[in-house]
């Protein structure tokens, strides 16, 4: 284990080629030489790095005082300063007023009197064998006990440890003991003896320490701090200067590495006459070191190199090469977004195959269906050689951060940029490399949106696209420096949006003001922090199946940045990633990303419906225009909220009506339908009383108008077009009915009028549905037995498009179906569906889906594991999960199918988990595949932080507050914090 105690051999300067953006340093020895004199020289460094944000904690085992006295240093942030003391049992926090106590070990009487007997365990064992020791020291959840006389090797200054260990060794060698690891077997031995399950023993050489805790206590502690900011063990630098191997045994520092720190950088500056355990850097050298590696850390900072990620796999989506073929497609994955802007992830100097973009949720210019989501100005744009073969694209999903590198990182090029989650409408970017490789633009990039203007203000750039509504404004700030042969840039643009009228630069440019007050490492730190909130709002873990976590974490990223968590949320098809359905709100932001969102960012679910409020009037318009009550939701809208449905499509070389926008009027129901979900699962009821009652209200009056009753009195909805696109004009569509018996129903319970509601319950039973109970199936609408019983298999293996292959009129003369129609109400309504029919429609509709829509398999995959079926969901689910990152559809170049990210964490969650809110009780119902030995997952749900953990077994749920907690089986319990549920033979069950 032990390697040579030589330098490593390619140096400081290569060693230090990194930005951390935490530091941690013992503080015994190897950092400070004398520990009494003040440490003017590490105060200063230290104060400068927290003001650039960086972490910084010291590591001892002594005491706060000692600490302090000596250090002084007194950060006013926003980068933090810890002392993680006492050997792990204690956790400060330093600001301009001082330490604070923010976390202590208390030890009980019990174990404090452990201690006690311990030590004197060993202390009699050692001197058993003529080898007297002394306890010197009873310190806070500790004892120590020297091995060699004090007044020899006194303490500080350090001893020069070579001869100490000999020293040491000796005396052991002349009781008969072999050396330190038989003292450190012997003295855990008596812990246990003595009462301590878990005694943490080390040893300097000179002394043996019996403890609670030990320093791996303080990293864990300190990991856990850098989390909350996003910052990852591959962002963290520790030193420190006892981490070889002391007569066998790991040194005291070496406890700085617990399994938890895996990527972290070690490098020891001490002294270590047996070398360093394998993966720590050997840089000696004592203070010297120290203080130059702190100040190659300022240097950085100050010559503004680019900082970089932590290249964990499970979080970083990594594409190497650019390959023009896909060109278009890794631009779409590589997106940003705050869910207000959306950038798509372009060189920084698109190549012509290339479709560089920047959008804004809900500015859209153009007329009618022609309506398109208008393209703003550009914010990057650097002169970068490298051979694009061999570079690195990395898209870290965990800090929405983008690197790139060229060349396999040997010709110096790197560049990063992210759009700013802790403020809106920030796009940040930095660029290194040799002179001759590098060179600044300050041009603001391609405009290609006609009307669009630029020019300077106070000397910095500025431009600006409109169109007859909205616009969008970006001031650009720009320096550029040398870091000796390489050049240096940092851009960071500032934007102004306007769905409404074209936005003042001045905005922009007061928006950029700030940013450069703050500087380039806050804006990146509080980006950073503010993704570290998202993640800890919403998680998924497969250990077992790497793959698909990092897919679905990549759906997870990008709702996030498709979706903004205040005002409006106009969410597009392709959100914010591509030019795809011209940016048209369709069912897919109610239906499939909102209930994703209401379970990650409740703010922005309530702001998509915010969208849908704001159009109300529009709505009612539509319906009124077509002699009908209520409200109309459009199938397509945009910016104003009328339909923007196109009236014709191309389809094989000619020109096809387009029936969507006139048919499918299942959108009101699915408005309706996210207004209830919403409430019911974040628990904001006053949503549903207040404001959001009239998208209830106001569809289920659109309804009762727009039913027809027979003269047997039963109820028809005619000429509509279900979720199922190759069967256009059909009468009572399954899905549609029932959302709107659904609808009837709800929105009954809700008006203040008795008459409307007494006339709408009457309505919802009179209502056609097409179940047959003998089969426990739904017809999908009057007539779709008839049809030719043609299945997907007959034709190729889904996905597929169905109506490409057999040609649109053919396709809809058979039963093959687009996408999930009555097994859409199953997702949807899964309570108000008959018993036993989910299984029937399953069935039946499975082998006629072809999946030609991207919207199908997550949602079936849901399904099927809700149904008890989970190999079968993981083999849909896995469609899912790569439909834009292998571009199964051929259509993600034009943008990300956002309705798909939505289904894949509504697939685990509804499906998977088996997550429903059920009277105000979440209710569980996990199905895992045999591929999955496990799934977590953590969501936000009525008002609570809620994860589970899930094995076939057995799931522990844990919760932030006080939570009713139930399973199909089990009635609801009141749980506080935590419960397990344990699947039994009728069931999960909760075990209380
Ligand atoms: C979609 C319809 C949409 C139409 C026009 C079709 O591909 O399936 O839902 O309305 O395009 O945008
Ligand atoms: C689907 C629709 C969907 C639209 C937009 C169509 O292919 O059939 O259900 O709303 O795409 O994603």
């Amino acid at each position: 284990m032990a390697a040579a105690p030589r330098p490593t051999d390619d140096g400081i300067v290569s060693e230090l080629a990194r930005t951390y953006e935490a530091l941690v340093f013992d503080w015994d020895g190897s950092t400070v030489q004398d520990r009494r004199a003040p440490a003017r020289t590490l105060q200063w460094r230290i104060e400068a790095l927290c003001a650039l944000s960086v972490d910084v904690a010291v590591v001892s085992s002594t005491h706060v005082g000692d600490i302090d006295t000596q250090l002084g240093a007194r950060p006013t942030g926003p980068g933090r300063l810890f002392l993680a003391l006492n050997g792990g049992s204690e956790l400060f926090a330093v600001d301009e007023r001082g330490p604070h106590l923010i976390w202590r070990r208390d030890a009980t009487p019990a174990e404090e009197a452990a201690l006690e007997r311990a030590a004197a365990l060993v202390a009699e064992r050692l001197a058993s064998r003529g080898l007297t020791t002394g306890i010197v020291s009873a310190q806070l959840n500790r004892r120590r006990i020297a091995l060699v006389p004090e007044a020899e090797w006194p303490d500080p200054p350090m001893a020069p440890v070579p001869e100490l260990l000999t020293a040491a060794t000796a005396r052991m060698r002349g009781g008969g003991i072999p050396g330190l690891s038989s003292v450190i077997s012997l003295a855990r031995l008596a812990s246990k003896e003595a009462g301590l399950p878990e005694p943490r023993i080390t040893s300097d050489g000179k002394h043996i320490e019996i403890a609670l805790t030990d320093k791996s206590d303080s990293m864990r502690l300190l990991l856990d701090k850098f989390a909350d900011r996003g910052i990852g063990p591959g962002l963290t630098l520790v030193v420190g200067g006892n981490l070889g191997l002391r007569d066998g045994v790991l040194g005291g520092d070496s406890v700085l590495l617990p399994a938890e720190a895996a990527g972290i950088s070690t490098v020891s500056v001490g002294v270590e006459p047996t070398g360093v355990a394998p993966g720590v850097r050997y840089l000696p050298g004592g203070t010297g070191t120290f203080r130059t590696l702190l100040d190659e850390q300022l240097r950085r900072r100050a010559r503004r190199r680019v900082p970089w990620i932590d290249e964990d796999p499970e979080w970083v989506l990594s594409i190497s090469g650019a390959d023009a073929r896909w060109a278009r497609v890794d631009e779409t994955l590589l997106s940003l977004g705050d869910g207000e802007i959306g950038l798509r992830g372009s060189h920084e100097q698109p190549d012509p195959q290339e479709l560089p973009l920047l959008l804004a949720a809900g500015v859209y210019t153009g007329q009618g269906p022609t309506q398109h989501l208008l393209e703003g100005p550009w914010p990057l744009s650097v002169n970068l050689t490298t051979a694009r073969e061999q570079e690195r694209r990395l898209l870290d999903l965990h800090t929405g951060v983008l690197v790139r590198e060229g060349a396999g990182g040997s010709d110096g090029v790197r560049t990063m940029r992210f759009v700013g989650a802790g403020h809106r409408g920030v796009v940040a970017q930095r660029a290194e490399g040799p002179t001759g490789r590098v060179s600044p633009d300050p041009v603001p990039g391609p405009l290609s949106d006609r009307a669009s203007a630029s020019g300077l203000t106070d000397g910095r750039p500025w431009a600006r696209t409109t169109s007859d509504s909205g616009g969008i404004a970006m001031v650009i700030g720009q320096v550029a420096g040398r870091d000796g042969a390489l050049r240096t840039i940092e851009r960071v643009a500032a934007y102004a949006i306007d769905p409404r009228r074209p936005p003042h630069v001045s905005r922009a440019a007061s928006l950029l003001d700030r940013l450069e007050g703050m500087g380039f490492e806050r804006l990146l730190a509080e980006h950073r922090a503010a993704w570290a909130q998202r993640w800890d709002d919403a998680c998924v873990w497969i250990p077992d199946d790497p793959e698909a976590q990092l897919a679905a974490r990549f759906a997870l990223f990008h709702l996030w940045n498709g979706v903004a968590a205040q005002g409006e949320a106009a969410v597009g098809a392709r959100g914010l990633t591509g030019p795809g359905y011209a940016g048209h709100v369709f069912w897919d932001a109610d239906v499939f990303v909102m209930p994703a969102m209401a379970s990650m960012s409740p703010p922005a679910a309530r702001a998509m419906l915010e969208y849908r409020l704001r159009r109300l009037p529009q709505a009612r318009t539509f319906a009124r225009l077509r002699g009908l009550d209520g409200a109309r939701f459009p199938w397509e809208s945009a910016a104003d909220g009328y339909d923007v449905t196109p009236v014709s499509g191309s389809a094989n070389g000619g020109r096809v009506p387009v029936l969507t926008g006139q048919l499918e009027e299942h959108i009101v129901a699915d408005v309706a339908w996210a207004a209830c979900h919403y409430a019911d699962w974040t628990g904001d009821h006053a949503f549903l009383s207040g404001p959001g009652s009239a998208l209830v209200t106001d569809a289920a009056r659109y309804w009762a108008s727009r039913t027809w009753t027979d003269t047997s009195g039963r109820a028809h909805i005619r000429h509509v077009m279900g979720p199922d696109e190759y069967h256009e004009e059909v009468d009572d569509n399954a899905y549609t009915n029932v959302l709107a018996r659904w609808n009837l129903r709800r929105a009954a319970a809700m008006t203040s009028s008795p008459d409307e509601a007494a006339g709408w319950l009457l309505l919802a039973d009179a209502l056609v549905d097409g179940y047959e109970p003998a089969t426990h199936r739904h017809e999908q609408f009057a007539g779709y037995d008839q049809l030719e019983p043609l299945l997907v298999a007959d034709v190729g293996a889904p996905p597929l498009a169905a109506d490409l292959l057999l040609g649109p009129a053919r396709t809809s003369a058979t039963q093959i179906i687009k996408q999930p129609d009555v097994l859409m109400a199953h997702h949807l309504l899964p309570g108000d569906m008959p018993p036993g029919s989910l299984a029937g429609d399953l069935d039946f509709y499975l082998p006629r889906t072809a999946h030609g829509s991207s919207l199908s398999p997550a949602i079936t995959a849901s399904l099927l594991a809700r149904a008890g079926r989970p190999d079968d969901a993981l083999a849909l689910l896995d469609v899912a999960l790569r439909l834009d990152l292998d571009d199964l559809t051929g259509m993600t170049g034009s943008g990300l199918h956002l309705a798909t990210l939505g289904g894949v964490w509504q697939a685990l969650l509804f499906g998977f988990a088996g997550a429903r809110v059920d009277a105000g009780a979440l209710s569980l119902d996990p199905h895992l595949p045999a591929r999955w030995g496990s799934l977590r997952l953590r969501f936000r749900c009525l008002d609570r932080h809620v994860e589970l953990r899930m094995t076939t077994d057995s799931t522990l749920v844990t919760i932030s507050g006080p939570l009713s907690i139930r399973t199909p089986a089990c009635n609801p319990i009141r749980v506080t914090r935590r419960v397990k549920l344990v699947n039994t033979e009728t069931g999960w069950m909760v075990h209380s």
